[in-house]
């Protein structure tokens, strides 16, 4: 199936012009006020692509304003049909489908993610996205309510208002489509700050949503630091909403902006330390080689990787083999070429980052059994493909996230031990169970303290199935009827009914 869809693919373009490199707002590209602009680099290389007008607090105002006259009562959005707006989404669809190639080329760019994926995968996951929320858009109602004699009561579902978006560098598109289509769909306006490290497919789609006939100010997109741009979306009084995804860290911060400021909707996809647990029975080659999907996939830069696996005693030293085999034959190499299975990290920093965990882990006594550097001659920021074991639970390395391509391979002996140590976590992202004995998948699958459970499979999501966390990993549930409860808001109303004589 992989080499069928890799012959359909095309190479990725060549010395990608940039289009668009200023702020959106208004449906307008604008410098920023001061003038002020940051560069993007190229992670494949350490090389800068070029400089994007950088926002700040003068420019998440102006770009407030703008959604907020869009939002006015009587304005062209407030007037939108809500099948219109569904029109509005499946026409923006259209255009990133037109327009996949020169997307999926400019996301590999700018994220370092691989090329192949972007272009047979994800991009056209957002659009799928966009497609599924456009249909809601004028199916999602309140209801009558049973009342006492003499009232009539109902409930409205309206739009939040002034919603604010800030999303990481792992998936720009995915991200920002898993925000915005809900959003439109329910009739809000946006404000959308990608993250400092991948503003140029963000600032793309600004080009795509104007091209597609939606009135200005309903959708504004502005890049710039989290501390500046970030804060002053997540600390503006007349913002209603901020829906985050990112680090638990900035998580934290985003809810106490909320709490000290104007108590703005607050949703939060935060980080994870996912277990993946692999019983005896289940079929070896294919757990293997899910479980690596699991940890490696997106150079391991995934909220929701499985970077706990857990494999049942009897199978473990096999499993081990087997896993550090695989990981030392996939091709490190340039995200754009099409058989490179691992690309580099998105920045130094990260890359660093990861590089100080392993010492750390090393140092707390467990084994780097595969991998464990960089890749020496290079200057992009790439690791070699990580297996490790002889861990604990109280290690740091087991706690926090690495957010790297570092498999983590523990031994347990039965279901209620492992079941333990899944949930021992503050995280509760997702969790995976491989197993043939349908006694042991429910049980993990009820049992485990996480948002989703994958069973016999993994990432397995569509814009059907709704995402988010327990605990630490945040609130709030993205895609999926669910999402749309977060931008709605619910308004009752009770009626007196004069009729003399009934
Ligand atoms: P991050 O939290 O540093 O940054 C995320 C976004 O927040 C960026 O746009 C950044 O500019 C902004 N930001 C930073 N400081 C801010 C502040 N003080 N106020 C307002 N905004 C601020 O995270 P990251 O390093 O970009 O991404 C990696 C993290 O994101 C990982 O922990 C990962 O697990 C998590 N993540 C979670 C999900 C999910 O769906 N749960 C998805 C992807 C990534």
């Amino acid at each position: 199936l992989i080499i069928t869809i890799m012959d359909k693919i095309p190479p990725a373009i060549p010395n990608l012009e940039i289009k668009y490199t200023k702020l959106f707002i208004n449906n307008e590209f604008v410098d920023s006020k001061d003038g002020s602009t940051f560069p993007t680099e190229n992670p494949a290389t350490g090389k800068e692509i070029c400089r994007v007008s950088e926002a700040k607090a003068a420019d998440i105002d102006a770009a407030v304003a703008a959604a907020r006259k869009a939002f006015q009562p009587g304005s062209p959005w407030r007037k939108t049909e809500p099948k219109q707006r569904g029109i509005l989404l499946n026409k923006l669809a259209d255009l990133m489908q037109r327009d996949l190639h020169y997307l999926a080329s400019l996301e590999s760019l700018d994220a370092g993610k691989l090329y192949s994926s972007c272009y047979a995968l994800e991009i056209q996951a957002c659009i799928d996205v966009i497609r599924y929320f456009a249909g809601w858009a004028d199916k999602d109602h309140g209801s009558t309510l049973p009342m006492d004699d003499g009232f009539f009561a109902y409930t409205r579902h309206e739009p939040v208002g002034v919603c604010g978006g800030i999303i990481p560098w792992n998936f720009p598109l995915t991200m920002f489509s898993w925000k915005l289509a809900p959003c439109i769909a329910m009739g809000n306006v946006l404000v959308m700050k990608p993250a400092e490290l991948t503003p140029l497919t963000a600032l793309y789609l600004g080009s795509l949503i104007k091209e597609a006939g939606f009135p200005p100010g309903v959708v504004n997109v502005v890049p710039g630091y989290g501390k500046t741009a970030g804060s002053a979306l997540s600390r503006h009084m007349d913002v209603d909403k901020i829906a985050f995804t990112g680090s638990a860290l900035v998580g934290r911060q985003i809810q106490k902006d909320s709490a000290e400021t104007n108590l703005k909707r607050v949703t939060l996809e935060l980080g994870g330390k996912s277990p993946n647990i692999v019983f005896a029975d289940a079929n070896l080659d294919y757990a293997v080689e899910m479980a690596h999907i699991a940890v490696f996939s997106n150079s391991g830069q995934i909220c929701c990787a499985g970077t706990r696996t857990y494999v049942q005693e009897d199978i473990y030293d096999t499993f081990v083999k087997k896993s550090v085999e695989r990981a030392k034959k996939g091709n490190i190499g340039s995200p754009s070429s099409l058989t490179t299975e691992y690309g580099p990290q998105i920045s130094k920093l990260q890359k660093d980052k990861i590089l100080k965990y392993l010492e750390g882990g090393v140092k707390e006594g467990c084994k780097i059994e595969c991998g464990g550097v960089q890749v020496e001659g290079n200057n992009g920021h790439y690791i070699q493909p990580t297996v490790i074991t002889g861990l604990t639970d109280e290690m740091t390395v087991t706690k926090e996230e690495i957010f790297g391509p570092v498999q983590q391979i523990y031994k347990f002996k039965d279901v209620s031990e492992v079941l333990k140590k899944a949930n021992n976590t503050r995280y509760g992202l997702a969790a995976a169970v491989f197993t043939n004995d349908l006694n042991k998948a429910m049980t993990i699958s009820n049992g485990v303290e996480a948002g989703t459970v994958w069973v016999n499979c993994y990432y397995k999501m569509g814009p059907t199935l709704p995402f988010g966390g327990y605990k630490e990993s945040g609130f709030g549930r993205e895609l999926g009827q669910y999402a749309l409860h977060e931008y709605t808001e619910v308004k009752t109303v009770a009626m007196k009914i004069n009729a003399p004589g009934l």
